[in-house]
């Protein structure tokens, strides 16, 4: 583009051509996509560019003052355009980077929601399909949230959330993952997992949560979990089909009474 229009402004007047602003489309162009340091040097060889073809004229005396004024009035509108580009493109990209981490995010708990769960579990389940290897998914749900709620308030309830999210993750490895698929419903991605392995898993966050609580404006609030194990490639044969299969397990613990780990079994499915 530079070469283009330094070419053009050679055959219409170069540093006297009316088209000379053409450059402040590099400039935009520049600013907008490639960011400060490209948009500087771009800037830095546009000014080569001009010096060189002006040469003629300014050899005809040395680089007086004048010549130097006449070069920082050009020049001063390039430079703001080029600051202001850059600033907004800073911007853009912040407010993108904020838009996708708030559009994966669930915002109570900061763990990723249903939809980025979604996206990590179909990768996931392809991984594992490519190197044969097995995992889980267990479904974890909260007992009695609406009676807290009740009881002690909503915002107890969302201390009760937050608090089951930090718990749950305290007993995960770091390859797995964790979501807030819902209202007080989590699910947990382990990869690399069978189904024994999972139900030990499952049941070392039912202990743990069993044994946590917390203060309440003096009231000390505990609750329990209900979960549902599945795992592939054991229950399903694909990801949506073994969160299917880890709801099932999840609603079986609920009718067996709560606070338990259940699977699945054959007359469930
Ligand atoms: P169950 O043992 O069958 O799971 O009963 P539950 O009372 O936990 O009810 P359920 O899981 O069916 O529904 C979850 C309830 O949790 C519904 C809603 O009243 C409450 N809830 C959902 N999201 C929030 C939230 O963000 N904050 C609070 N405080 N409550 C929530
Ligand atoms: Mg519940």
């Amino acid at each position: 583009m530079i070469a283009y229009i330094t070419s053009v402004l050679w055959y219409t007047g170069k540093i006297d051509s009316p088209l000379l602003n053409l450059y402040l489309l590099v400039i935009i162009t520049s600013g907008m996509t490639l960011g400060k340091l490209a948009t500087l040097l771009v800037l830095g060889l546009i000014t080569a560019l001009y010096i060189f073809m002006g040469l003629p004229t300014l050899s005809r005396g040395t680089l007086t003052l004048e010549h130097f004024s006449h070069m920082m009035t050009m020049f001063s509108p390039y430079l703001i355009i080029a600051y202001l580009t850059t600033m907004l493109s800073a911007d853009l990209q912040f407010a993108k980077k904020m838009f996708k981490h708030l559009s994966e995010t669930d915002e109570m708990t900061g763990l990723m929601n249903r939809r980025s769960f979604s996206d990590v579990i179909t990768s996931e389940h392809n991984k594992s399909v490519r190197y044969n290897h097995d995992y889980s998914i267990l479904m974890v749900d909260a007992d009695g949230l609406k009676t807290i709620n009740d009881e002690h308030g909503h915002e107890a309830g969302d201390k009760l959330i937050t608090s089951l999210a930090k718990t749950i993750e305290s007993c995960m490895r770091e390859s797995d993952s964790l979501a807030r698929y819902g209202g007080d419903e989590f699910v947990v991605f382990l990869p690399e997992t069978n189904k024994q392995q999972a139900k030990d898993a499952g049941e070392r966050i039912r202990k743990a949560v069993e044994n946590t609580s917390f203060d309440m404006h003096g009231n000390l609030i505990k609750a329990t979990v209900s979960i549902g194990v599945s795992s592939y490639p054991e229950d399903a044969d694909n990801a949506e089909g073994a969160l299917i299969k880890a709801d099932r397990a999840l609603y079986k613990s609920k009718r067996e009474g709560r606070n338990q780990v259940c699977t699945t079994v054959e007359s469930d499915q």
